[in-house]
């Protein structure tokens, strides 16, 4: 490995003991050795460092008082990673196992996603350690009152522009979006994304994510001669992500017969109903088990904790990671290659460990890295935020047309890069050569600062 990279990923380890945030800088560094070959310059620059170091990090205490009258204390934070090519833009996770190194890993990753869109943004993230399973409606918005007292002093329509995330959808964006306008005293729509239709939301965005997962899968197929019709897809997750990935995949001919949750997963031989999951979980708030109230001849497998997640045992030619980071190790990947798998979709942001990403290279299984393939959410959103400033809404159709637009020209890119580069197959390098050579340059021509 190049010496300057292999320092910068020395030193990054030494500086941090954040697991996940040195393993999404070790996937990118590793990637573009032929760049900083080419550059010998980035070394008195300093680039790699810099780049590896967000601006600026926020961590704030976010009380909030449940139910039962008792006063709860979470932990808040935003990362705003790199704001070179425009506002810091991404989501807000609210799960039980956000940390520090979670956010820096997404804000990282999302610094090169944005990049990859061609629209100016730039890479941010947050959240808090709050879990929503079980809490009421009442609880929510409290916390999300809350929450936002002191992210509001942080964002704005110009500076730093949230969206959802997991434990994140249009009702905490609402909560989010309502107090931040009372706290201001005006209108500033541009400043969260993700919002509902009623008061500045975009038609598609909520199935932006999914559909551009598969529009990019549909992309990564046509120039591999193969296409979706008549395969047969898995997908783990049954989130916002996971629902609409799977209502394209349906649409483009394909047959997905298992979803899962954190617990375990849904296997339906005759396909999936997807009404009925989109029932359980974007209405009910239930478990994915009880599909089975409806689908007795489906079979629920639950996940035995260390093993296997329960939804990767199943036969599929596509599979769909749409949950969460590391859901797939090298042994599941062995798993997956055995039982036939011939691409694979990050949906979820580094859902696939480096063990096992090289193992699917190897062994010529398309990876479609979550970088490039789960950008649609973001581009959208940066739709919205045009439609904010411009005070008008596209159509559906106008909305969907123009994120096909992006995640074919996203694929173009790492396509492209990966034959300038002699890469193969490996479209993982190939997006994050493409996206460092972009953010890079942006950083180096605006000096340092
Ligand atoms: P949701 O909260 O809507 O859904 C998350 C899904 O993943 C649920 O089914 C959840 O199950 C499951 N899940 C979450 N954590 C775990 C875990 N630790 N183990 C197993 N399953 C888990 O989130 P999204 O669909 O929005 O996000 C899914 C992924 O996609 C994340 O990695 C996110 O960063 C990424 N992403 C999302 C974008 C968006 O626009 N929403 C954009 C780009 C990427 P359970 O209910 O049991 O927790």
């Amino acid at each position: 490995m190049n010496n300057y990279i292999e320092r910068v990923l020395e030193a990054t380890k030494e500086k941090n003991n954040e697991p996940e945030f040195n393993q999404a800088v070790a996937e990118v560094l590793k990637t573009i050795e032929p760049v900083v070959e080419k550059n010998p310059e980035f070394e008195k620059q300093a680039l790699l460092e810099r780049i590896v170091e967000p601006e600026r990090i926020i961590s704030f205490r976010v009380p909030w008082m449940d139910d039962n009258g008792k006063v709860q204390v979470n932990k808040g934070f935003r990362v705003q990673f790199n704001g070179a090519i425009g506002p810091y833009k991404g989501g807000l996770r609210f799960h039980p196992s956000v940390n520090q190194s979670i956010m820096k890993f997404l804000g990282f990753e999302q610094v090169f996603k944005n990049a990859l869109t061609g629209l100016p943004i730039g890479g941010g993230k947050g959240g808090s350690d709050f879990d929503p399973k079980g809490k009421s409606d009442n609880e929510i918005m409290r916390f999300c009152q809350s929450f936002m007292n002191e992210l509001q002093r942080h964002i704005g329509h110009n500076l730093d522009v949230p969206a959802g995330d997991i434990g994140v959808g249009g009702r905490e964006i609402g909560y989010l979006f309502g107090q931040y306008r009372k706290i201001k005293n005006q209108y500033e729509a541009g400043v969260l994304t993700g919002k509902g239709l009623e008061y500045g939301g975009s038609l598609a965005r909520k199935e932006a994510t999914g559909f551009g997962l598969l529009y990019f899968m549909r992309e990564m197929l046509k120039a591999n001669n193969l296409d979706l019709k008549g395969k047969t897809v898995t997908i783990s997750g049954s989130g916002n992500v996971a629902i609409y990935a799977a209502q394209k995949a349906v649409e483009f001919g394909a047959k997905v017969v298992a979803m899962s949750d954190s617990n375990g997963c849904i296997h339906d031989e005759q396909g999936i109903d997807l009404d009925y999951v989109k029932e359980l979980k974007e209405v009910k708030r239930a478990r994915i088990k009880e599909y089975l109230a409806k689908h007795p001849n489906a079979k629920y497998i639950e996940n035995v904790k260390g093993q296997t997640p329960a939804v990767y045992t199943i036969k599929a030619e596509v599979v769909l990671p749409c949950a969460t980071q590391n859901d797939i190790n090298l042994e599941t990947a062995k798993l997956l290659v055995k039982n036939g798998a011939i691409a694979i979709g990050e949906g979820a942001n580094m859902p696939t460990s480096i063990e096992a990403i090289n193992y699917f290279i190897e062994n010529k299984v398309l990876l479609a890295p979550a970088k490039a393939a789960n950008a649609g959410g973001v581009a959208t959103s940066a739709l919205e935020m045009s439609q904010n400033s411009m005070r008008l809404s596209w159509t559906f159709e106008e909305v969907d047309k123009k994120l096909d637009g992006i995640m074919t020209n996203i694929f173009k890119m790492c396509h492209e890069t990966a034959k300038e580069y002699n890469l193969g197959i490996n479209y993982v390098a190939g997006a994050n050569i493409a996206a460092f050579k972009k953010v890079s340059s942006a950083m180096i021509a605006q000096g340092i600062i």
